[in-house]
């Protein structure tokens, strides 16, 4: 069996005006923020196609999907999740599992965690254990900390036989 391994990593800004959207869930920020981008702005979803492409070193999410280009205006991060899945696919290779972490003062992710996961492995067709997602504060410390924007570092296994 061989095995791959990659990691991605991201961060938006966070903005008024913009609605908050992590692994697919929309969330209430307490100060009325939300992540700015071309699509919807979903740092976690982001940060897992990233590594999933790392993997089998295929580029980046900015190689599919340039912020330039109209199509993915607003884009639902999750469709994207799922054409990076079919690349995955081609290529005889699957998903053995996903980590990843949020960091993110505000709001508590925790109550979202287990939606989040969910939601990231339908799109992936894979159980619901087979991602990690966790959440951390930043202390209060740079720029997440100071609610500037939210980060996410994700890595993903994958495997052929
Ligand atoms: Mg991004």
């Amino acid at each position: 069996m061989q095995l791959r391994i990659g990691n991605g990593y991201d961060i938006h800004r966070l903005v008024p005006g913009r609605p908050l959207i992590l692994g697919g869930q929309r969330l209430e920020h307490p100060a009325g923020l939300g992540l700015d981008g071309h699509s919807d702005a979903d740092v976690l979803v982001h940060a897992i196609m990233d590594a999933l492409l790392g993997s089998l070193s295929l580029g980046d999410i900015g190689k599919y999907f340039p912020p330039d280009d109209p199509r993915w205006k607003g884009a639902d991060s999750l469709v994207l999740l799922e054409q990076v899945k079919a690349l995955v696919q081609q290529r005889g290779w699957s998903v053995v599992n996903i980590d990843s972490v949020v960091v993110a003062e505000r709001p508590k992710l925790k109550p979202h965690i287990g939606a989040m996961a969910a939601a990231i492995a339908e799109r992936l067709g894979i159980a619901p254990d087979q991602v990690g997602v966790k959440a951390t504060t930043n202390e209060h410390l740079g720029a997440e900390g100071r609610e500037e924007g939210i980060s996410c570092h994700a890595v993903a296994l994958l495997s052929r036989s």
